[in-house]
């Protein structure tokens, strides 16, 4: 249920609107103030709240119920666009951000020579899985908190903010001084994941699963949010379909209509989507032309030898090259990158 204020109400007001409505309905409070309007957002048991009631009340200007089971994720519970802004680059809004690095991080040298190179081509972040989900037991499963240990020194060199991916909670306290985490595809919907990560507080970016619906995903961002954690950026990375020239196919108009339902940050993983290096281009052209607010771009130094991913994988020669294209492109669009 959503409670759209009357321009120009005090704070004090809003604090007495808030302690009637606590006090007399089993909900929970989420307020939005946006350029110009102030929202209450109300989640709980609002079947019970007497709208006219409410509706009267000094400073509602109206009373709306939300039929969509997403709420705090909901464009209706917060007008403007949401920007995560971490280690000072923000994620969302005008800005158009670029998060870069191999699929896997193996060893100091390789993980050091992308972070250095992604960051001189303009990257602000940098990927790279310690943890990684593999389809077969007996490939490269990543190199596990010592993974974690060489991103951090990869920071340390370069600056950049660190992104990497949780398989289990079980690792949570290896990820207390990565900046962003990353839910994969395949854990989208690990419930007592998303909740823990709630409640952990650290950003979160999560992938949409391989076969999961617009809603469904926006429902797991709600897990994360209903938690406490209001840090959640949302990644398209190809949904599984009966096409096999590529590795999945991306879903170009789940950004738009997703930055429609949700206030969330959106952002494409080109590489996962195609599985091809040199479809990555063409793909970040048209999520920038869909309004994405960033890209994830997997960047290997020697593609060839990586042990993960190496196929789709950019060198950092054509990283250079997409990177001078986005560039051009973003601003026509109306992002700075
Ligand atoms: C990854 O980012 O390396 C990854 C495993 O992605 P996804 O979960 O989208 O498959
Ligand atoms: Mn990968």
């Amino acid at each position: 249920m959503i409670l759209v204020l009357k321009p120009l109400v005090t704070d004090a007001e809003i604090d007495s609107l808030q302690n009637y409505l606590t006090g007399r309905y089993s909900v929970q409070i989420h307020l939005s103030r946006g350029v110009d309007s102030v929202i209450l957002g109300l989640v709980g048991d609002t079947a019970h709240v007497d709208i006219e009631a409410v509706a009267a009340q000094d400073i509602v200007e109206r009373v709306t119920r939300v039929g969509e089971p997403y709420k705090k994720v909901n464009r209706k519970f917060h007008p403007d666009d949401t920007i995560v802004t971490v280690g000072g680059f923000p994620i969302g809004g005008k800005q158009f951000a670029v998060i870069a690095g191999p699929c896997s991080v193996e060893t100091e040298p390789q993980i050091t020579e992308v972070a250095e190179r992604v960051k001189s081509a303009g990257a602000q972040f940098l990927r790279g899985g310690a943890y990684k989900p593999r389809t077969s037991p007996y490939s490269f499963q990543g190199l596990g908190a010592e993974g974690i240990d060489l991103l951090i020194k990869a920071r340390e060199k370069t600056g950049l903010p660190i992104v990497s991916e949780i398989m289990s909670s079980d690792a949570l306290h290896d990820f207390d001084d990565v900046d962003i985490i990353q839910v994969g595809a395949r854990n989208m919907q690990n419930f007592s994941l998303l909740k823990l990560l709630g409640t952990f507080g650290k950003p979160v970016l999560l992938k949409r699963g391989l076969a999961n619906t617009i809603e469904e995903w926006l429902m797991s961002a709600e897990y994360i949010m209903a938690s406490g954690n209001e840090n959640v950026i949302l990644c398209e990375r190809g949904i599984r379909t009966f096409e096999t020239a590529t590795r999945n196919t991306l879903d170009i108009s789940a950004i738009p209509l997703v930055k429609k339902l949700s206030h969330l940050p959106v952002i494409v993983d080109p590489t996962h989507a195609s599985g091809i290096p040199w479809l990555v281009e063409p793909l970040t052209m048209a999520s920038i032309a869909a309004g994405a607010d960033g890209i994830m771009i997997e960047v290997h130094n020697d593609p060839p030898r990586a042990l993960s991913d190496g196929a789709q994988a950019l060198t950092p020669d054509q990283f250079d090259a997409v990177s001078a294209r986005m560039r051009e492109v973003a601003p026509v669009f109306g992002r700075t990158i």
